[in-house]
């Protein structure tokens, strides 16, 4: 790989800057030689009134900007391999799409600056390494470089490793913020948009979690119909069995899930009935593992996380099972006590027994010294139920 420092003003680099508001990204400068965001990189993300002012305030005072990193990828095209946040903020800055505050606290977009403040603007020198070499070698490089700043998070790097066609449409659907469905999805998915988290979910549906190999494969693809298809058929699926949208549905294993059990018929009222009772239930400590609880047909409630017993309620319990066995002479765990073997005897530790529902959860049983039994831990286990 060959590399050589140049210098570039900023007013160059702004020269027929365009940023798309549709995919957030800065597109163009130096005169359309410049790519700002080839379609590996990832999306703007200084957008924040914070990041992207920090970049004009280092201009306007003179702070130095750092090292950027461009690519030749022909004679007479560059794309940038580092510093297209920076760039995207100063030419966003240029095109009047945001204000930055001066010493005063005034608010000023570029064409009110005073035209010292301008020309010192455009007249700022950024220092660029342009490199040339394979495909390959700049990705290496790519990631190496990138982990200064904002590291790439695992999808934003598999993006970058895996870009083509697929990697393009698959961001343009799932990735864009200007997506009227985001705001639908947001409701299952956890993460930001921008930083791949519903691209992410996306390909780990399809592909049962195994992403690389599935963009790998998919690399060339013209279209990515298949990965849509799923997509929306899994949201389609937990938007019609839970009519509510609880808060706690957020980041669940959706496409697990819809793998598991969207064959099997589900009454949406009755399901929203129970989703409300269960959530109203002081016993149930998980609603997160209500909605897979209502999916298993109601079976598995350590999936809710049952309320346990109190300290004070279990030595309570203990000591007067204790105290009425030892009158009798058998075992205080009272499930020993009419078996047959050694234990049948045997005065268990507080330590070597755990608190029971004598009516299950389940059934009805509440979570209160009336419905509390300790059992020998075998004996606790054995029974397994909440
Ligand atoms: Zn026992």
């Amino acid at each position: 790989m060959k590399t050589d420092l140049k210098e570039y003003t900023v007013e160059e680099i702004c020269n027929g800057f365009y940023y798309n508001e549709a995919e957030e990204k800065g597109v163009y400068g130096l005169g359309g030689k410049l790519v700002i965001q080839p379609e590996y990189q990832r999306n703007y993300i200084y957008a924040d009134g914070k990041r992207d002012v920090d970049v004009i305030h280092s201009i306007l005072k003179g702070y130095p900007l750092g090292l950027f990193y461009f690519n030749k990828t022909s004679d007479d095209k560059l794309e940038v391999l580092d510093g297209q946040q920076r760039i995207t903020s100063f030419g966003r800055y240029y095109t009047n799409k945001f204000a930055v505050k001066d010493d005063k606290g005034l608010e000023s977009y570029f064409n009110g600056l005073p035209e010292n403040l301008q020309k010192k603007f455009l007249n700022t020198k950024i220092l660029v390494y342009v490199c040339s070499g394979t495909e390959t070698e700049i990705k290496k490089w790519f990631e190496t470089i990138n982990i200064a700043g904002i590291p790439l998070n695992q999808q934003e790097l598999l993006n970058a490793v895996y870009s083509g066609p697929f990697v393009t449409l698959a961001k343009e659907q799932f990735s864009n913020s200007q997506n009227s469905m985001t705001q639908k999805w947001s409701a299952y998915i956890r993460g930001d948009v921008k930083r791949q988290a519903y691209l992410q979910e996306a390909l780990k549906w399809v592909s049962n979690d195994h992403i690389s190999k599935y963009m790998s494969a998919h690399r060339h693809d013209d279209n990515i119909d298949e990965l849509q298809k799923h997509f929306n058929a899994v949201i389609d699926w937990v938007s019609t069995v839970f009519i509510d949208v609880k808060p706690e549905m957020k980041g669940l294993e959706w496409g697990t899930l819809y793998d598991k059990y969207h064959d099997y018929p589900y009454n949406p009222e009755k399901v929203s009935k129970r989703v409300n009772e269960l959530y109203n239930d002081d016993a149930v400590t998980s609603h997160k593992g209500i909605f897979e609880y209502i999916l298993g047909g109601e079976k598995d409630t350590a999936l809710l996380h049952i309320r346990i017993f109190s300290k004070k309620d279990k030595r309570t319990v203990y000591n007067r099972q204790t105290e009425e066995a030892e009158a009798k002479g058998i075992s205080n765990c009272p499930l020993c006590a009419i078996g047959n073997n050694d234990n049948k005897t045997r005065i268990w530790k507080l330590s070597e027994m755990d608190a029971d529902h004598v009516t299950a959860w389940s059934k009805g049983g509440a979570t209160d010294i009336s419905n509390c039994q300790m059992l020998c831990k075998t004996h606790n286990r054995a029974k397994g139920n909440a």
